[in-house]
This record gives C-alpha cells, structure tokens and sequence, in this order.
C-alpha cells in the first residue's frame, strides 16, 4: 500500500483530514487506512441532477371511487371503483364541477368548526389561569 503524503492534512486517533484529490481545496475525514478522497461537490459534478416526476393531477374529484355510480368524460362508467363495460355510453356524466364546489364548501365548514373549536379551548384556558392566579394572591 502507497501512502499518498501529499493529501495529508492532519490526523487524529482513528481518523485524519484528507485534501480532495480532484479540486484540492476541501478537507474531508476520513479513516486511517485512505489514501485518496473524493469530496461531495466534486462527487455531485460527475452525476447527473435528479429526475423530478411532476405529478399528474386527475381531473376526477376526490373519492370517486367510492361513488356509487360515476361516470368520467369518456362515458366511463364506475360502481365503486369498478369499470362497467356494459353501461359505458348509456349513463349520463357525473357532474364534477358541482361535486367539487361541494367539496370545498364542506372544506370551509369544517376548517370554521375547527377555529371556533380552538377558540374555544384557548378561552377557556385564559379563564383557568385568571382563576388560579386569584387564589395564589389569598
Ligand atoms: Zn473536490
């Protein structure tokens, strides 16, 4: 084994400092028994950047599913999930804009029920402190 001095930096116990072979500016500990380092900037040139996967948003409303009967833009239709050939083209289309709008209305109800909720639960804690602060003060 070739001990490469040139790279050496400083060396500790069970570790030491290597310089980085390619760009010769960053340190980079490692174990004793190294001689050549690579650092992370110099790793992450040689690769290529990562693949980003947009995601394809479905045009079908949320839980659809678990409809009893939906049928999609193409005539489609589902029972539960499940393609029924046989009705495909005879059932009318589900409205999705109405059952959307749906969605969103329940959505608001239900983040103003949680508000009020919390409201509620912080109102309540205030009173509890004032009334425990009256009795340290007897
Ligand atoms: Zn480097």
């Amino acid at each position: 084994m070739k001990k490469n001095k040139d790279c050496l930096i400083n060396s500790k116990g069970s570790s030491k400092y290597l310089e980085c072979s390619v760009c010769k500016v960053r340190e980079v500990k490692v174990g004793i028994e190294s001689i050549r380092v690579v650092c992370w900037k110099c790793c992450l040139k040689n690769v290529d950047p990562p693949v980003v996967r947009s995601i394809v948003k479905s045009d079908r409303p949320k839980g659809w599913q678990l409809m009893k009967e939906f049928v999609d833009k193409n005539g489609d239709v589902y029972h539960k999930g499940k393609l029924v050939p046989e009705l495909c083209g005879k059932v009318p289309l589900t409205d999705v804009e109405k059952i959307k709008s749906v969605h969103k209305k329940n959505k608001k109800n239900r983040d103003e029920k949680k508000e009020k909720k919390l409201v509620n639960i912080y109102n309540k804690k205030k009173k509890k402190n004032k009334k425990g602060k009256k009795v340290d003060k007897k």
